[in-house]
């Protein structure tokens, strides 16, 4: 098991040669007939504020410059297949992040995995629908985004090539029955030949779709998912022995975990440690984090330690939208949520009751169901129940702009503005 640590230097192809040549792949990678790469956009919502954006997805341009350098060294097909999580529209996103444009003019092709076909496949004692895109394939080129991740500790390589390659159904399904020990267990049957973890502009604290980009000028590519994620969580100062899908891979023997024992090529580890990169809080810390972030602490509870980013974004994404226009103008409110949240003895403000994984609680609060609930009735439900008049005025107001306008992207949540002062790169401006 080798891994490389590769500098961005600016340029994409150089790059990837960089990798292929390191990994001894040049040369035997062109001789494929079909080669499907999976990158990662399942949860970029394309109102995300662009520098947002860039941390949370794979580099658009390394995607194009990888399937372009493929097929110029003569790859018959090149595909490039990804799905959404709840709520986003994957071609939406390829067309939004002109990947529509781009791959077909690299040589490649788009596949939507939502709306393709899937086939059941057993993982430990349970069943998926896996994308037939990835049967198909003579080689496959794992690409995620470096991110830290509230539920996960971190998503790279292994939460991408799992959670992105199977249906809406499967992923809350593997939310539900235990998502560390089946993603790493459907990374495992999947067993991507390469994985290139794109941590040029990396996601670090409230991962993976509330934080903070971080310029880290890194790509860190291997020949098996466990491993390569590994050294990723090493350089983003996480130890990866305490990554509980990664230890369960490992200890099944599929991929090593204990740096001492991957052979790294490219750049030092040690000089590519982010010594300072921000963790994700713990997922019961929730509600206190993202309150701070959204700029209304003390107003927000979030209870549960085991709900997915489906809930999350259906609720804390539609806060996110109404308290820009209220400036965090709202009551207190707590969201109970997941298969293991309960409404706490002295609860703050109104209680809403959250996904159907909460059903056992439906009458215990405003009840939200769907898998995930709908964000469009929650908003409205939100707007008529937590806000005064004059917020209400306001929320409304917003809203009725945003959807006349033709910019529909949001501005920055509370923390991320602050990170735009510092850092003087506020795009939204
Ligand atoms: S109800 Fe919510 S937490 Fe449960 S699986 Fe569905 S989206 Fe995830």
């Amino acid at each position: 098991m080798t891994v490389g640590i590769f500098r961005f230097k600016g340029s994409y192809e150089e790059s990837i040669w960089d990798i292929l040549k390191n990994l001894n792949l040049e040369g035997k990678i062109f001789g494929y007939n079909t080669i499907v790469i999976k990158p990662n956009y399942g949860s970029l919502h394309l109102g995300y504020p662009p520098e947002i954006q860039a941390s949370i997805g794979t580099d658009p341009r390394l995607v194009a410059a990888l399937v372009k350098l493929l097929k110029d060294n003569g790859v018959g097909r090149v595909i490039v297949a990804e799905s959404g999580m709840y709520g986003v529209k994957i071609d939406k996103v390829y067309e939004g992040l002109e990947l529509a444009k781009s791959i077909p003019e690299a040589g490649g092709e788009l596949y939507n995995i939502d709306t393709g076909e899937f086939e059941t496949v057993e993982i430990g004692e349970t069943t998926v629908n896996l994308s037939k895109v990835f049967g198909d394939c003579d080689f496959l080129i794992n690409i995620p985004s470096m991110k830290t991740h509230i539920l996960c500790t971190v998503s790279l390589g292994t939460k991408n090539i799992a959670v992105g390659a199977i249906d809406f159904e499967s992923k809350a399904k593997i939310h539900r029955e235990g998502i560390h020990r089946l993603i790493a267990l459907l990374a495992e049957k999947m067993n991507p030949d390469l994985t290139i973890i794109d941590g040029i502009v990396s996601h670090e604290y409230l991962g993976p779709t509330f934080g903070l980009p971080r310029r880290t000028n890194l790509l860190i590519a291997g020949d098996n998912v466990i491993s390569t994620d590994s050294v990723a969580a090493t350089i983003m100062n996480i130890d990866s022995r305490e990554v509980e899908h990664l230890k369960f891979a490992s200890e099944r023997g599929f991929g090593k975990i204990d740096i001492s024992r991957i052979e790294i090529k490219g750049e030092k580890l040690e000089d590519s440690v982010v010594a300072d990169f921000q963790h994700c809080c713990r997922i019961d810390e929730a509600g206190e984090y993202y309150s701070r972030a959204l700029g209304i602490e003390g107003k927000m509870d979030i209870c549960g330690t085991d709900y997915c980013s489906g809930c999350l974004n259906a609720t804390v994404g539609v806060i996110w939208v109404i308290t820009n226009y209220t400036e965090g103008d709202t009551k207190p409110f707590t969201f109970v949520m997941g298969t293991d949240g309960e409404v706490p003895e002295n609860p703050r403000g109104k209680i809403y009751i959250v996904g159907d994984c909460q059903a056992k609680n439906k009458d215990k609060g405003e009840f939200l169901p769907g898998c995930p609930p709908n964000g469009k009735e929650f908003y409205q439900i939100f707007v008529e129940q937590c806000l005064s008049d004059e917020a209400k005025r306001k929320a409304v107001e917003g809203q009725e702009k945003r959807k006349n306008s033709k910019d529909r992207r949001l501005p920055p949540m509370k923390h991320t503005l602050k990170y735009y002062q510092k850092n003087n790169t506020n795009e939204n401006k």
